[in-house]
């Protein structure tokens, strides 16, 4: 049937109406805990202080500024940016989907520039996601994107997650322009790439020049307890999207590159109408501030290694509906034996927001600001979650 709101969502009927910290409430007044921010979306959690006055302030001096002037919250925000990473460069968009287009056209562009037109393939893993767009889709593969949706884009070469073998022949090809790769998948359900497979993959784009792309976004912006993945494993990405995370809840995203990556994007080569605007930009540099401040990522790694802890017993305790976990820092899977959608429901009923993942994985993304008694209360709604569901699994037996 046909709704006001197109039904491309099947959604869960809790409506919240307002989000304080860790805690969502729900029109009725149910007080939900949430594990899921969104889907790690907002990292400072709901109305932080610090982005809500940087919104306000920003929203009663300027809301909107085009991108043929100088746009002085987009600079504070790109600074930022280039002082704590890699980047020399940054284009500022909306979303996590228009920094991966920006990341294939760059990559394209670079190989152009350069003489080789040729060489225009990104190699990308079986399992990723990168966004809906046509590009996107294209870029990730899989049935459950494309299907339907065809023709795709050309130019996406798709190797099994994490094999380096594969990877290793598919370099010698003469058209490969990329590789684009999450250094922790997310929708894949919390699958991390291991530090020396990164490691590799580095080697592997230093051997033939092909450009390293990072998809972060969501894995960065603090979620594995480093400000991005990729640091845990001692190498930088030539370009790297970023998202969801940097805007704290505000549609915000990122395109982070080398100088040398982006020598082709010269002016008239990109843009966006709403891309680095004063009112994003601005609760960005918010979130910045607060992510690099000194001892915030140390707190962020002793309160998920809590949460970690807590979950092996919660783990142990149910091992008709769990058998593991996997991810880093405040970007945990719960591997499931019971379906994950049930244990998802079984959370709505205890009121803790968790949010599905692949391969049949409940993703725990929490805000980093996430305290210790609430990871504790965290544990003992999930526990209770499970308890009811076993009870229904064992009534269905
Ligand atoms: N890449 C990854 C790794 C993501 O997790 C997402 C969103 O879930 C995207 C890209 C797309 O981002 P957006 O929905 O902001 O376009």
């Amino acid at each position: 049937m046909i709704t006001p709101v197109l039904p491309s969502y099947s959604r869960a009927p809790l409506s919240f109406v307002k989000g304080e910290g860790a805690w969502m409430v729900e029109a009725d007044g149910r007080r939900f805990l949430d594990f899921g921010a969104g889907i790690a979306v907002t990292a400072l959690g709901h109305a932080h202080p610090a982005l809500v006055k940087a919104l306000t302030d920003q929203a009663g001096a300027l809301w909107h500024t085009s991108n043929l002037y100088n746009v002085p919250q987009q600079q504070a925000l790109a600074e930022r940016l280039v002082e704590h990473t890699f980047a020399d460069t940054v284009f500022m968009c909306n979303s996590g989907t228009e920094a991966g287009e920006l990341a294939v056209k760059m990559a394209r562009k670079y190989w152009y520039e350069k003489g080789q037109p040729e060489r225009n393939v990104i190699v990308t893993f079986e399992g990723s996601f990168h966004g809906r767009s046509l590009g996107m889709i294209s870029a990730a593969g899989g049935e459950k994107l494309t299907k339907g949706f065809g023709p795709l884009l050309p130019g996406f070469r798709h190797l099994p997650f994490g094999d380096m073998d594969a990877l290793a022949e598919a370099a010698k090809a003469p058209d490969l322009a990329a590789i684009m790769v999450e250094p922790v998948q997310g929708e894949g359900g919390i699958r991390p790439l291991s530090d020396s497979a990164l490691m590799r993959m580095r080697e592997i784009c230093d051997e033939t020049g092909a450009l390293l792309i990072l998809d972060e976004i969501q894995c960065g912006m603090g979620r594995t307890g480093k400000l991005f993945a990729h640091e845990w494993a001692g190498i930088s990405p030539d370009i790297m999207m970023v998202a969801k995370g940097i805007g704290g809840g505000f549609p915000l995203g990122a395109l982070l590159a080398t100088e040398e990556a982006a020598l082709g994007m010269t002016p008239g080569t990109h843009g966006s109408t709403y891309g680095g605007n004063p009112l994003g930009c601005a609760v960005g540099c918010a979130v910045i501030d607060e992510i690099t401040r000194d001892g915030f990522l140390d707190d962020v790694n002793r309160r998920a290694g809590l949460l970690r802890q807590k979950l092996e017993g919660l783990v142990a305790g149910h091992p008709d509906i769990f058998t593991g976990i996997r991810g880093q820092g405040f970007m945990l899977g719960l591997i499931c034996k019971a379906p994950n959608l049930d244990v998802v429901k079984a959370g709505y009923d205890a009121e803790i927001l968790t949010v599905p993942g692949g391969d049949n994985v409940v993703r725990l993304l929490p805000s980093l600001t996430i305290t210790e008694e609430e990871i504790a209360e965290g544990i003992d709604r999930l526990d209770r979650a499970a308890t009811a569901l076993e009870r229904t699994l064992q009534g269905a037996d």
